[in-house]
C-alpha cells in the first residue's frame, strides 16, 4: 500500500471500540427464501438483484482488505446472500488468506453447495465455517427457507466440511416462536457429542421485510430453561473480548452450545464489526439505515491512503448501539433499515 504515515492507524470509535472484524457480503442473491431474511413475497422471481458490475469484484475486495489491515482488521467473514453462489469463492479465500495480518478467515453459508466446495475452501486456507440450519425436521425447514432447502443436503455439506478438516463447525439456528422452537431439542441432540457448536439465535429485527415482532422472539433465557430441563449445562467464560455468543457446555462433557442474544441481552459494548455490502457500501451496524459508498471511491482515482482515511474517519465517528437502544420493542416502520441479505449477516 502507498505511504500511510499521515493517516490515523488503529482508530477507535466514539465508544472507544476498535475495528477488528470485517464481514463481506459477496452477493445479494440466495438460493433460499428464508422468511426472516428474504421473504419470497418480496424476493420473487422478477426481483432485480445487483448486476455483476454493480457488485465489488474480487480485486476490489482484496484491495480494501489490504487497506484495512493496518487499521486493525484481522478477522474476515465472507457472507451474503449465499456466498457459495460465487463460483470463484475459493480463489478469493486463497487471496485473502495470503494477506499478512489476517488471523481468522471464516465463511457463513446455508451449505447446500458445500458438499462440492468444502475441500477447495479448506485447501484455499479457510479457517472456519458457520453453517445455518434452523431445523432438522424437513417440513419445518421448508417452512423457514421458502421450500428451497433440504436437510439432507445441509448434512452432506457438514460431512464434507468435516472431512476437509473444517472442524469444529458452528451451526447457526434462528429460533422463531411457534415456528421451530419445538424442534430445537432434536437439533441439539443430533449435534450433541459431534464436536460442532450449535448457536441459537434470537430472531432479530434486521431490515423491514420480515414482519418482526417481539412476541416471535424466543429469548435465550427461555431456550436455556428448555435445554436445562433435558440436559444440565453450565456457562463457559468468554474466550475473547467481544465474543458474540454466550457459551454453555453440557455438564456430561458432550460439547458446547451458544446463544446469540441480540434482543434480550445486547452486546454493543464490544462490537468491533463493520460490514461491506455486495455493492460496496460500508455499514458500521447490522441495523444501520445508511452507509457509505466505497465502491464509488474504489472506482475513482482515490489512492489507498485516501480510502484508508475515509474508513478511519467513518470509524472514529461511529456511535452505533442499536440493540441497546432498541425503542419500545415495537417494529418501527418509519426507520428504513438495510436488509441482512444485502449487507451480510
Ligand atoms: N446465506 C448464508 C446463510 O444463511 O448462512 C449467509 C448469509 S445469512 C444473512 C447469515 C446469517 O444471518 C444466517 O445464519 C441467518 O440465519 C442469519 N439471519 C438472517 N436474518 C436473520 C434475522 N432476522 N434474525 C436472526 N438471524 C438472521
Ligand atoms: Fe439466504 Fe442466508 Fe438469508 Fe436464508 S438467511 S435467505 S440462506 S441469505
Ligand atoms: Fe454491533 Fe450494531 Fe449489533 Fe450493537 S446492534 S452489536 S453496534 S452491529
Amino acid at each position: 500500500m502507498d505511504n500511510m504515515s499521515t493517516s490515523v492507524i488503529r482508530p477507535r470509535d466514539q465508544l472507544s471500540r476498535p475495528l477488528r472484524d470485517l464481514r463481506i457480503s459477496l452477493l445479494d442473491q440466495c438460493n433460499f427464501r428464508c422468511t426472516y431474511c428474504m421473504p419470497v413475497k418480496k424476493f420473487h422471481e422478477n426481483y432485480q438483484f445487483l448486476k455483476r458490475n454493480e457488485r465489488l469484484n474480487h480485486d476490489e475486495i482484496i484491495r480494501l482488505v489490504k487497506i484495512l489491515v493496518p487499521m486493525g482488521v484481522s478477522k474476515i467473514r465472507l457472507t451474503g446472500g449465499e456466498p457459495l453462489l460465487d463460483k470463484n469463492v475459493a480463489h478469493l479465500v486463497e487471496k485473502i488468506n495470503q494477506i499478512e495480518g489476517i488471523e481468522d478467515l471464516a465463511l457463513t453459508t446455508n451449505a447446500t453447495l458445500l458438499k462440492k466446495k468444502a475441500q477447495d475452501l479448506a485447501n484455499a486456507g479457510l479457517d472456519r465455517i458457520t453453517i445455518s440450519l434452523d431445523s432438522i425436521d424437513q417440513e419445518v425447514f421448508y417452512k423457514m427457507n421458502g421450500n428451497r432447502g433440504n436437510v439432507v443436503d445441509v448434512m452432506e455439506g457438514i460431512e464434507a466440511a468435516e472431512k476437509a478438516g473444517l472442524f469444529p463447525i458452528k451451526i447457526n439456528t434462528v429460533i422463531q416462536r411457534g415456528v421451530n422452537e419445538h424442534t430445537m431439542i432434536n437439533l441439539l441432540e443430533h449435534f450433541k457429542g459431534s464436536g460442532h457448536i450449535v448457536r441459537l439465535i434470537e430472531f432479530m429485527d434486521v431490515g423491514n421485510q420480515n414482519n418482526w415482532n417481539l412476541k416471535d422472539v424466543v429469548t435465550a433465557k427461555e431456550l436455556l430453561d428448555m435445554i436445562q430441563d433435558k440436559w444440565p449445562v453450565s456457562p463457559v467464560n468468554e474466550s475473547y473480548r467481544g465474543e458474540v455468543a454466550k457459551r454453555y457446555s453440557y455438564n456430561d462433557g458432550s460439547g458446547e452450545i451458544g446463544f446469540i442474544t441480540s434482543v434480550s441481552k445486547p452486546f454493543c459494548g464490544d462490537c468491533s464489526r463493520a460490514r461491506l455490502s455486495a455493492d460496496g457500501v460500508l455499514y458500521t451496524c447490522l441495523f444501520a439505515n445508511h452507509g457509505t459508498d466505497i465502491k464509488q471511491l474504489l472506482r475513482s482515482n482515490a489512492s489507498d491512503v485516501e480510502i484508508h482515511n475515509v474508513f478511519s474517519n467513518l470509524w472514529m465517528a461511529r456511535n452505533d448501539r442499536y440493540s441497546e437502544t432498541r425503542k419500545s420493542y415495537k417494529p418501527d416502520e418509519s426507520l428504513k433499515k438495510i436488509e441482512m441479505y444485502r449487507m451480510g449477516g
